[in-house]
C-alpha cells in the first residue's frame, strides 16, 4: 500500500455539495501517511462547520476500507485551513436552526424491524395532512431508510452559505412534509462505516444543521436499540420525548423495558409520550374488517399498562403499508383503513404534546 495508490481511491470520495468533483481534486487530501497496516489521511475544509465534514471523514474511511489488504487500520483526521489554531477542536453546533420547532419528539425502538421508521415517515405525512408543519430527520446511521420510504433517493439537498464560515443544510420537501437523512449524502449501496463518536456528530449535523425553519413537529427516527449513542443524541438535542415502537410479542416486552428505562434514566430524564404497537394483527387487503391476532391479543397494551404509559396507536400488518413503503409513496397519503391507523396515531400524539 502506497501514498499514491491511497490517493488514487480516493477519487472515488465526492464532495456531494461540490459537483461532481473528489476530495482530491478539491485539494482536500492534506497528507496520507502508511505505517505497517495503519494507514491515516488527514483531510483539509476551508471552512468550520461544513455540514458534510462528518460525511466525509465516513465516506474516507469507508473507501480506504474497502479498497486496502484485510486487516488494515485507518484514522481519517481533519484539520481547518486558513482557522487560527486556538479554536477548540470539534463541532460547535448552535441551536438557531431548531429555535422555531414547538415540539422535537424522538422514535424509538428497542430492536431493529419492527417498523420504526415505517411509523416515522407514516407519521409525519399523517401529522402533515392534519394540518401541521412537520420536519423528519433520520437519524438511523446503521440503515437510513427515509429516502426510499419517500421516494426521494435521488435528491441531493442543498447548502446554503449563512456566514463567512457557516453553512446550513435544506430539507428536501415532499408529501407536505421536511425530510433530511444521512441517506442523502451516500452513493447508494455504498455502506458507510460509523464510529460512535463520529456517527454521533454526523446525526448532530443532520439534525442542528438543517434549515427546518418554523415547524409544530420534528420527528427523529433514532438508530435502533440503546447504546451511548442514544444517549448522547437525546442528551445534544433538546427532545421533548419520545415515542416507542414495538410489535405484540411477548418476546418483545424486555426491549420495550429497556427503551423506557433509557428515557426515565437520571441523566436522560425525557417524558414517555406513549407506545405504539406495530403489527398488532393482520388484515387482509380484501377484507379489511377482518383481524387476525398473529402475535396475540392485547400485547401492546399489556406492556403500556406494566410500564404506565399511554398506547397511543395500534397499526395493523397490511401488505399495503409495506409495498407502498417499498415504492416511496407512503401509506398515510391513502385514504385506505390503514392510513387512519396513522392518523389515529398522528392525532393521539398532537393530543399528548399540544397538553403540556
Ligand atoms: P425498523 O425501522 O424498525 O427497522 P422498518 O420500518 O424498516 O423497521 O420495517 C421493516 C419492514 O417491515 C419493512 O419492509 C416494512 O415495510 C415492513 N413493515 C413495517 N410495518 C409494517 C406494517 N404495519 N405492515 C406491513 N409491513 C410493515
Amino acid at each position: 500500500m502506497t501514498d499514491t495508490e491511497i490517493k488514487s481511491w480516493l477519487l472515488e470520495v465526492v464532495h456531494p455539495a461540490k459537483g461532481s468533483q473528489n476530495i482530491v481534486q478539491l485539494g482536500m487530501v492534506e497528507a496520507i501517511s502508511v505505517d505497517g497496516n495503519r494507514v491515516t489521511v488527514t483531510l483539509a475544509f476551508p471552512k468550520r462547520r461544513d455540514p458534510l465534514t462528518e460525511y466525509l471523514v465516513g465516506a474516507t474511511r469507508a473507501t480506504i476500507i474497502r479498497n486496502a489488504p484485510k486487516g488494515t487500520e485507518v484514522e481519517v483526521k481533519t484539520i481547518v485551513k486558513d482557522e487560527t489554531p486556538k479554536k477548540k477542536p470539534g463541532l460547535d453546533l448552535g441551536m438557531e436552526e431548531i429555535n422555531n420547532v414547538r415540539h422535537i419528539i424522538g422514535i424509538a425502538s428497542g430492536k431493529g424491524g419492527v417498523g420504526k421508521s415505517t411509523v416515522a415517515v407514516n407519521l409525519a405525512v399523517a401529522l402533515a395532512r392534519l394540518g401541521y408543519k412537520v420536519g423528519l430527520a433520520d437519524a438511523d446511521v446503521y440503515g437510513p431508510s427515509v429516502p426510499l420510504m419517500t421516494g426521494t433517493e435521488n435528491e441531493v439537498p442543498a447548502a446554503e452559505q449563512t456566514g463567512e464560515d457557516k453553512e446550513v443544510i435544506l430539507p428536501v420537501e415532499k408529501y407536505g412534509v421536511k425530510w433530511m437523512s444521512i441517506g442523502y449524502f451516500a452513493e447508494p449501496g455504498q455502506a458507510l462505516i460509523w464510529r460512535g463518536p463520529m456517527a454521533c456528530n454526523a446525526l448532530k449535523q443532520m439534525i442542528l444543521q438543517v434549515r427546518w425553519g418554523v415547524l409544530d413537529f420534528l420527528l427523529i427516527d433514532m438508530p435502533p436499540g440503546t447504546g451511548d449513542i442514544h444517549i448522547s443524541l437525546v442528551n445534544d438535542i433538546p427532545m421533548e420525548g419520545a415515542l416507542i415502537v414495538t410489535t405484540p410479542q411477548d418476546v418483545a416486552l424486555s426491549d420495550v423495558e429497556k427503551g423506557v428505562n433509557m428515557f426515565r434514566n437520571e441523566n436522560i430524564n425525557r417524558k414517555i409520550f406513549g407506545l405504539v404497537e406495530n403489527m398488532a394483527w393482520f388484515t387482509p387487503e380484501e377484507l379489511p374488517e377482518n383481524k387476525y391476532y398473529i402475535f396475540g391479543k392485547d400485547g401492546g397494551r399489556k406492556m403500556a399498562e406494566k410500564f404506565g404509559i399511554p398506547l397511543l396507536g395500534q397499526i395493523p400488518i397490511v401488505q399495503s403499508i409495506r409495498e407502498s413503503g417499498d415504492s416511496g409513496e407512503p401509506a398515510a397519503l391513502s385514504t385506505r383503513p390503514d392510513a387512519l391507523a396513522f392518523i389515529d396515531l398522528a392525532r393521539s400524539l398532537a393530543q399528548a404534546a399540544e397538553r403540556e
